[in-house]
């Protein structure tokens, strides 16, 4: 009898994570609230919501590992699959509110940005004189791809800032970065770590546009990320893909801007251009199987693909480029349906 993966949530990661278990041999079951989620084109689909915890216990009766796609679901609904949780609701709660995040983080003593917390209107006249014009607040909970922040840039911004924000929110300073990057690393059930490439990741409105490696970073910068992220993982536990967001500063130091206790966009390029995906070793993390090598097969560059930008690849799918087309529709502005990854590896001999 093959193994059964439970995936919370139904995007393109749990359907890129069902297509590399289904080649390991693992069958996947998905739970998730909506209709026709794009990884119930993969794998069976069970339809319940999150905090229907009848629903939720039959569902992991029946799989071996449980596993999730995204990060904002309740914690009294994990605990329902407690034991067989990987990685545990220990490594979401940080991930699921940016001040706790925050805490975590700086007693990591890994490298932060300056940030204070936001309660209240007053608050964020303080964040003025401490943190200086501009600054950033960002609400704790449900922010995403820079959804619930605000840029301060003066007393006049106050009262939009704080209806944006709420009161239960983070101010951190503006940090003129000269690059952002990201590492993705994976951590069996036994202690053993596996470090990708640092990523370079470049935006269009906030969100992930390209990832392109090598990083335009230093190799000391680069190690330093890497065992940044390490130190990150070891101290929450971590078991399966853990990616950690930085910001490069142009001395080449690092300022950690979150962490995603999952598979990330940014490591889409693992499909083709790495030895082991970021998928098949997160399914082999959380089965407790021993991880594949994480060596990079050559330059990469890979491009999302964005709301209606996916409607004339369908007509023509590229040919020069591996494409991914996660299955959904509509294909609205700035909802994420698919991408597109090139893996250079030199010029081929004549
Ligand atoms: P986040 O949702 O926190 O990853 O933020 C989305 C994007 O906003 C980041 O990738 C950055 O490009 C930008 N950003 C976030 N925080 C800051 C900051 N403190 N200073 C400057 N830019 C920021």
């Amino acid at each position: 009898m093959t193994a059964l993966l439970g995936i919370l949530g139904g995007g393109q990661l749990g359907r890129m994570m069902a297509l590399s278990a289904a080649k390991l041999g693992v069958s996947c079951s998905i739970f998730a609230p909506e209709d026709a989620p794009c990884a119930a084109q993969i794998a069976p689909h069970v339809q319940a919501s999150y905090e229907d915890e009848k629903a939720l216990a039959q569902w992991a009766n029946k799989c071996q590992v449980i596993t999730f796609e995204f990060e904002n679901i309740a914690t009294n609904c994990l605990s329902v699959c407690a034991d067989k949780l990987f990685p545990s609701a220990n490594s979401l709660t940080y991930a699921q509110h940016r001040g706790l995040e925050k805490e975590f983080l700086s007693s990591c003593n890994v490298p932060l940005a300056r940030w204070m917390t936001i309660s209240k209107m007053d608050d964020l006249r303080e964040a003025g004189n401490k943190l200086g014009f501009p600054f950033v607040t960002k609400t704790c909970r449900f922010g995403y791809d820079g959804k619930g922040q605000y840029v301060v840039h003066g007393p006049e911004d106050f009262d939009a800032a704080f209806s944006v924000v709420g009161a239960d929110a983070v101010a951190e300073e503006f940090v003129s970065f000269e690059r952002e990057i990201s590492v993705v690393a994976v951590f069996d059930r036994q202690g053993h770590i596996k470090t990708y490439d640092a990523c370079e990741n470049i935006h269009r409105d906030q969100m992930l546009a390209q990832t392109i490696l090598p990083a335009r970073i230093a190799g000391a910068t680069e190690e330093l990320a890497k065992k940044h992220a390490a130190t990150i993982g070891r101290a929450l536990g971590h078991v399966g893909v853990l990616t950690t967001e930085f910001f490069v500063l142009s001395d080449g130091s690092l300022a950690v801007n979150e962490i995603a206790p999952r598979v990330h966009n940014s490591g889409h390029w693992t499909i083709e251009g790495a030895a082991t995906s970021q998928f098949e070793n997160h399914v082999r993390a959380v089965m407790g199987w021993p991880l594949g090598e994480v060596t990079r097969l050559g330059e990469i560059d890979m491009r999302n693909i964005i709301g209606p930008d996916m409607d004339h690849l369908r007509q023509t799918p590229p040919t020069q480029w591996s494409f991914h087309d996660y299955g959904k529709s509509p294909s609205l502005p700035g909802r994420k349906m698919g991408h597109l990854t090139k893996v250079s590896v030199g010029q081929p001999s004549s």
